[in-house]
């Protein structure tokens, strides 16, 4: 048995989970799928909910393969999608909603993001994301890769304060939100999601974040998620297609870690002293 997930409340009140799963490079291969489609079901069966994919990952296949995961849990589920920047327009933000919806086999999408700034107006994204909002087909929309700067902007045109989330590179070797971006976010009611929370595997062969795991009896990469879970307003969407990991990443709930190892990780990976431009993968 595992801690309880914590939850973090949308501007809409909707409560989702702080751990999700993410599934980019799930779909590349025939023989991985149904291995991935396994981890999907192993993640909702744990209470990881949040299934974030997007057009982009695989060609579709990504999709595809939620979509085969949630056959008979969809309403169980918190699905996740993004639009590319170059289909953001008025119509072809509907049209690649439409083809998303086809590929997850569903009629609505949770929450639909903008994956990142492109050439159209961010008016004209909005728009179409308020027209499939009314239409049900989708939930809620947000954006991906916004910097402070950009979220202003947002803010600034028509319903842009609707936005539910923003989903940004952040982790413990990534701490740049964390100087206004972060505190932006947390003072608008916006929570942030982190994706690569565990910068695709290349932070988990630290030897301070290996030392301090093993002092709880935990693995690197169930600290690195912790760190995230400790804070407010965040979601953390690490990706696996190993049910096995799935399983571990879950366990980042049980961790209950000191305020002098949280320091002593501070000294490793230290927080930002100035504002720097956001990062991305
Ligand atoms: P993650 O930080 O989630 O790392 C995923 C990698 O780590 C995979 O190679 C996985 O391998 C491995 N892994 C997972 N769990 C463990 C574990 N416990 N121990 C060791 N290795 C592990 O990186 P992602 O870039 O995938 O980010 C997560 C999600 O965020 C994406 O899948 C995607 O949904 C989203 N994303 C969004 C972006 C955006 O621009 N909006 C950009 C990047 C990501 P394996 O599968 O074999 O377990």
């Amino acid at each position: 048995m595992y801690d309880d997930i914590p939850y973090v409340a949308l501007p809409s009140g909707k409560e989702v989970p702080a751990l999700g799963l993410g599934t980019w490079n799930m779909g590349e291969t025939r023989s991985s799928a149904e291995q991935e489609v396994e981890s999907i079901r192993r993640a909702i069966d744990l209470g990881m909910t949040l299934i974030d994919t997007a057009e982009m990952y695989a060609d579709g296949r990504s999709e595809e393969i939620v979509g085969r995961a949630i056959v008979n849990h969809r309403e169980d589920v918190f699905l996740v999608s993004k639009v590319y920047p170059w289909n953001a327009s008025a119509t072809g933000t509907v049209d690649a909603c439409e083809r998303s919806l086809a590929r997850l086999g569903t009629d609505h999408i949770d929450l639909y993001l903008l994956h990142w700034r492109g050439e159209h107006p961010l008016e004209e994204t909005v728009a179409a994301f308020e027209r499939l909002k009314m239409d049900g087909k989708i939930g809620d929309w947000c954006v991906s890769n916004f910097d402070t700067d950009d979220m202003e902007e947002l803010f600034a045109v028509p319903d842009g304060r609707n936005c539910a989330a923003n989903q940004v590179l952040y982790n413990l070797s990534r701490r740049g939100p964390e100087f206004s971006l972060l505190p932006w976010c947390q003072q608008h009611g916006v929570p942030l999601m982190a994706y690569s929370p565990i910068e695709q595997g290349r932070i988990l062969k630290n030897h301070e974040l290996i030392r301090i795991a093993k002092a709880y009896q935990a693995t690197p990469a169930q600290l690195a998620l912790a760190f995230l879970l400790e804070r407010e307003g965040i979601i953390a969407i690490p990706k696996s297609s190993n049910p096995a990991r799935v399983e571990e990443n879950r366990g980042a709930t049980d961790l209950d870690i000191t305020e002098e190892d949280w320091a002593a990780l501070d000294a490793v990976f230290p927080p930002p002293t100035r504002k720097t431009a956001l990062e991305m993968l």
